[in-house]
């Protein structure tokens, strides 16, 4: 078997993961694994820009990265670290420059300053953008500036477990896709940067690789998953195909109308409109279309056809390709159909109480960007938000490991005794596999998106969480015998779907547990039988564990203390 060995691993090679390697590069022995070819990462897929207070002028006031923390924090509907929230959006503003300074094309205004957009939720116009596409363009910025500093790269390898000695990290163990075989990556300092996990859902606007491996694997190595209740549902993804018309669509001036064209947001949010927060919106979405306000029962129309076609070629570009291409519709001339769709994931890996930004219980296991929780953004995120997150942290992570320096190695035959053993537990399982003679993974996979679609949606009930807890019990049961009927490891991606839906389905069952444990409505997390927030029993962090009788739920505080704790209205 080939083992490599390195200072430092990062798993992922979105916004996240490059902004770390490019933080030890030059100084540090570091690799890069990713499952695709880095600028495949899903980070490729934002639109519509990342937020930073600037201090530009707007009405006669200046943009502070106070306020900006303030929104963030009401738009977690109070359940963010405050503290770290406000670390995130101080160190904003030098995050975009630092891009700029690096070559990212940002969209500017006349006078040469960097423009910006107004968001959801957001109180200044702060979210800086590339037109429509900022992560296409973030991200090469990154992956060309660490192809020149040299950060060592494995493509297309899949991690797939974990291995520790003497209770730290010690290594993973990953499928090298094109030739089939595991390869062992041994280091004392591994930074899971693995994305989002929305492919859980059946309808989702995330990239079909987002399955939540980094998440799955440190569950099974221990540690907890956080908050994963907090499933972020975009109001306004295409009718048909879910891909996500961006935020910035309403940031540039959109409506959105019902089939009796009305701007039904009057009811819910008189003064944000279209751009109250996104659990918010995508709320009144849904809710007219349960009582009857929808087109075809399904949709609304989000219409820019007022802001002219000058605007719109110039600032959504992207947005009026997909809509013409997915749905025949050009938002020059006509309104696009838009329903909520599976978005983002607010929870995570979860990290500790105390210590550093991105720590697990597991030491030298590090996490940062979308698939961790550290928590920026609690119960709901901002538009713009998780951009700015990836690059913060990835940098700070960089920097603090540095800091902190390389810790003593453990003994080698130590090391060689477990990654012998995460090797045999592998080869068993896919050795299972191939003889196993039950469900296809895709079937049991559609099977939990369904669920979670329907029971574990927009608005949740005790009931339908009941019955998707029951449901993914049973699938977890199925899995147990699914079969991989190819036996040939080289590009199978039968195998690696299957490796995927292994992850996928404890975050699955995860979050519908949680769902039902959490009695109240908090940000994205709403249950018709419990509308009100609860502060009393329910400030507090989900923290998940696999128990020896199936899940279990430990709560950890949230940490206030800059902000009070207030009701939320827009
Ligand atoms: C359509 C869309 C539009 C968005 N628009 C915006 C926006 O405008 N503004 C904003 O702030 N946010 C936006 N977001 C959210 C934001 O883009 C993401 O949260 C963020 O880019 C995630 O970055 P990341 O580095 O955490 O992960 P990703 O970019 O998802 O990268 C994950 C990496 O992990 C690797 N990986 C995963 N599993 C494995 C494995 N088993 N083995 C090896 N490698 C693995 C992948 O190959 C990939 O390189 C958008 C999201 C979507 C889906």
């Amino acid at each position: 078997m080939r083992v490599e060995e390195f200072d430092v691993l990062i798993i992922g090679a979105g916004l996240s993961g490059l902004r770390a390697g490019l933080e030890f590069s030059k100084k540090w022995n570091i690799a890069v694994i990713s499952k695709v070819y880095p600028v495949r990462s899903h980070s490729g897929a934002a639109q519509g820009g990342i937020n930073a207070a600037l201090g530009n002028l707007d009405e006669g006031k200046e943009d502070t990265p106070k306020g900006h923390a303030f929104d963030t924090v009401k738009g977690s509907d109070y359940l963010a670290d405050q503290d770290v929230v406000m670390f995130m959006c101080k160190e904003a503003p030098k995050i975009v420059v630092e891009f700029e300074s690096m070559g990212a094309p940002f969209s500017r205004l006349k006078s040469g300053l960097i423009a910006q957009r107004p968001f959801g939720g957001a109180g200044f116009p702060r979210t800086c953008y590339a037109g429509d596409r900022t992560g296409h363009a973030l991200l090469h910025t990154l992956n060309e500036q660490s192809v020149r500093n040299g950060v060592t790269f494995f493509d297309e390898y899949f991690l797939v477990d974990l291995f520790i000695t003497e209770g730290k990290i010690a290594g993973l163990i990953t499928l090298d896709i094109a030739k089939g075989e595991l390869v062992s990556f041994r280091s004392p300092y591994i930074i899971l940067a693995t994305g989002g996990f929305g492919r859980i859902f059946e309808y989702s606007t995330n990239a079909v690789i987002n399955t939540g491996d980094g998440v799955g694997a440190a569950f099974r190595a221990g540690v907890p998953m956080q908050d994963v209740e907090f499933v972020q549902f975009h109001p306004t993804t295409l009718y048909g195909t879910n891909i996500l018309i961006t935020e910035g669509a309403r940031g540039e001036g959109g409506y959105l109308f019902n089939k009796n064209g009305e701007r039904f947001m009057e009811k819910t949010a008189p003064k944000a409109m279209e751009l109250a927060p996104r659990d918010i919106v995508a709320r009144a979405i849904e809710t007219e279309v349960i009582e009857g306000r929808g087109f075809e029962d399904a949709y609304v129309h989000l219409d820019l056809t007022h802001l002219g076609a000058e605007k719109i070629k110039e600032r959504l570009p992207g947005i009026r390709e997909i809509s013409i291409y997915f749905a025949g519709v050009d938002p020059i001339e006509k309104p696009i159909p838009v329903q909520p769709g599976q978005h983002y994931s607010m929870g995570g890996i979860g990290t500790k109480f105390d210590g550093d930004y991105g720590e697990t219980d597991l030491p030298g296991l590090y996490t940062i960007g979308e698939c961790s929780c550290l928590s920026v953004h609690g119960a709901n995120r901002l538009g713009g938000n998780s951009l700015l997150e990836t690059a913060v942290f990835g940098r700070y992570i960089g920097r603090k490991l540095i800091e902190k320096g390389l810790p003593n190695k453990p003994s080698s035959s130590d090391v060689q005794a477990a990654e012998e053993k995460a090797i045999n537990n592998i080869e068993r399982l896919f050795k299972s596999w191939n003889e196993n003679a039950g469900k296809k993974s895709v079937e049991i996979r559609n099977e939990m998106g369904a669920t979670l679609n329907k029971n574990v949606g927009v608005y949740r009930t005790d009931k339908d969480l009941k019955k998707s807890n029951t449901t993914l019990q049973s699938l977890q049961k199925e899995f147990l015998n699914t079969q991989v009927s190819t036996e040939d490891r080289r590009f199978n991606y039968g195998l690696i779907r299957t490796l995927e839906l292994r992850n996928m389905i404890d975050i699955a069952e995860a979050t519908a547990y949680a769902s039902l444990w959490r009695k109240e409505s908090r940000g994205a997390h709403f249950r018709t039988d419990y509308p009100s927030r609860n502060d009393n029993d329910y400030l507090v962090h989900t923290m998940i564990y696999r128990g020896k009788n199936g899940l279990e739920i430990r709560t950890k505080p949230v940490k206030l203390g800059i902000f009070e704790v207030k009701e939320r209205k827009y």
